[in-house]
């Protein structure tokens, strides 16, 4: 059987592509991209004459099969998505696991992704991290989401789409308290990059009130709630737990 790649693109800027990943792209038989349309820009940069096919979120499970016929009978084939790493908040997963499930090769070509850029230029701890994804849009499942979080000491990590990333944040501050440190990346690696790291109090008065910075791609990345206090505040309930009884 053929083998089926895994391949990360950009994020934004155009040269941010391993040399291993052009090479396969030009080398598998076949592309299977998110979008054929968005990534011809990319594969005509590079002058990838590669024949491309669809695999979205709406034909992944028919077009599975398709891919799968055809790495069976020897076809390689790579599959990109729009951004950065496809299954990362991407299409990609179903196929993957019923490739493996065929005992058909799976190899990764790794490169960018907006969460891990984020992170490693953000300053908040990067040896734990949760990535959560996509916040709900509805404004109840969001801050019942969020809430979820209140003692997670681990960063967390959420993509936001700019029409709600002023009223996540405002959220995000009641919740987690105005003094929690939190990053804004927008943009990574295009011409507006901004990357902006402040307590919630700060973060979400300079987005609410400049309309620029509620635009484009953005990483939203909160501090874990600081271990020792957590700590602190397990020793000030179990202390309250013995004494209520004596006060009542
Ligand atoms: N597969 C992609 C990855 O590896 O990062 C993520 C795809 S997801 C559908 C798209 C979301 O990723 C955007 O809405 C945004 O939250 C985030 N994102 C993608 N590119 C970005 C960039 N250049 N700057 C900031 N965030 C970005």
């Amino acid at each position: 059987p053929g083998i089926l790649y895994i391949v990360a693109t950009p994020i934004g800027n155009l040269a941010d592509i391993s040399f291993r990943a052009v090479e396969t792209l030009n080398q598998v038989n076949l592309i299977a991209a998110e979008d054929t349309r968005h990534s011809k820009y990319l594969l005509t940069h590079y002058q990838i004459a590669t024949p491309t096919i669809s695999l979205h979120e709406h034909n992944e499970q028919q077009r599975s099969d398709v891919l799968l016929q055809k790495l069976q009978a020897g076809e390689s084939i790579a599959l990109i998505s729009d951004a950065g790493t496809p299954l990362i908040n991407d299409p990609g997963y179903r196929l993957v696991t019923r490739v493996i499930e065929a005992g058909i090769q799976v190899v990764p070509i790794p490169g960018c992704s907006a969460l891990i850029a984020a992170l490693s230029a953000a300053g908040l701890a990067s040896n734990r991290f949760a990535f959560e994804g996509f916040l709900p849009p509805k404004v109840f499942a969001r801050q019942h989401t969020l809430q979820q979080f209140i003692h997670e000491t681990r960063t967390l990590i959420f993509y936001e789409s700019p029409k709600r990333i002023a009223a996540t944040l405002q959220d995000c501050q009641q919740i987690f308290g105005p003094d929690r440190q939190a990053t804004l990346a927008r943009e990574l690696t295009k011409i507006h990059e901004t990357i902006k790291t402040a307590p919630l109090a700060v973060l979400t008065e300079w987005v609410t009130n400049d309309l620029n910075q509620q635009k484009g791609e953005i990483v939203l990345l909160i501090a874990g709630a600081p271990a020792a206090i957590t700590a602190d505040e397990q020793a000030m309930q179990q202390l309250l737990t013995l004494l209520l009884p004596e006060m009542s």
